[in-house]
């Protein structure tokens, strides 16, 4: 049985992975697209708000992300997402592509999406990526989208039966302090939960949460 099924690679899932793995524990990554790093892919620019990582851009840090997973030999299931999960007595049967597998918790940390119905075109249009200003393709013109409140989660599909549920009233997951959502055994983590400020940094701290909270649990 697995630890546990990340849903996204992001900086969220992916640094959720490192430190399950360093735990001696058994996470696997499932990605709907092809490579791992999140939305750092779409950022051309230096990423100097992250310590440590001065001088490199945002596609260069996702890259150096997916690396470090390649070599940590984390499992990452790409081009897919879970397509149905059922709650057994201590655990998920989750069925991904053509992979059953049974895991022990699930982590959501599929990042966040423009309200679509918030959106003014002419809203707030800007060009600063290091300002809280985020890259979004919206009805097909590419444009940079300001302001948090036009935000909310990016909710896979297989949770939309539990919509009420899990989403605050501001559309995000909620969760404790510790990561984990009003779902038994279901973690989020990074923007998808609203992590404020949304960065590549707090995203991260709380896979860190939710990896150490999971390990409390195995004690
Ligand atoms: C242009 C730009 C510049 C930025 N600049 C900075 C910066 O300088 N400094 C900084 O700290 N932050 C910056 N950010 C913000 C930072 O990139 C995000 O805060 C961070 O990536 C959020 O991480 P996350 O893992 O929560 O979500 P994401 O990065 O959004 O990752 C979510 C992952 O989940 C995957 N996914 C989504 N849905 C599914 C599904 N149903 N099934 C499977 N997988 C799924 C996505 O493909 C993605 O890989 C920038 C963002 C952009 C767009």
């Amino acid at each position: 049985m697995k630890t546990a099924i990340i849903l996204g690679g992001g900086p969220a899932g992916c640094q959720c992975a490192l430190w399950l793995k360093m735990l001696g524990l058994d996470p696997v990554i499932v990605e709907k697209t092809n490579k791992l790093g999140g939305l750092q892919h779409f950022n051309p620019y230096q990423n100097n708000w992250l310590i440590g990582m001065r001088h490199t851009t945002g596609r260069e840090f996702a890259n150096n992300v997916q690396q470090h997973i390649e070599e940590l030999e984390i499992i990452v299931l790409f081009n897919d997402t879970i397509a149905e999960f059922n709650a057994l007595e201590k655990s998920f049967s989750v069925r991904v592509g053509k992979h059953q597998l049974e895991t022990a918790n699930i982590i959501i940390a599929t990042g966040s999406m423009p309200r679509a119905e918030a959106i003014d075109l002419n809203d707030s249009i800007a060009v600063n990526a290091a300002n809280q200003d985020y890259n979004e393709r919206v009805k097909t013109r590419a444009v940079t989208l300001r302001g948090s409140r036009k935000w909310q989660a990016n909710l896979p599909n297989v949770f939309e039966a539990h919509r009420e549920k899990l989403l605050d009233k501001r559309g995000f997951i909620a969760t404790d302090a510790h990561c984990l959502t009003p779902l038994a055994n279901i973690y989020a983590i990074g923007e998808v939960a609203n992590r404020m400020p949304p960065c590549v940094s707090t995203s991260m701290a709380d896979g860190v949460v939710a990896a150490k909270a999971i390990q409390d649990t195995l004690t």
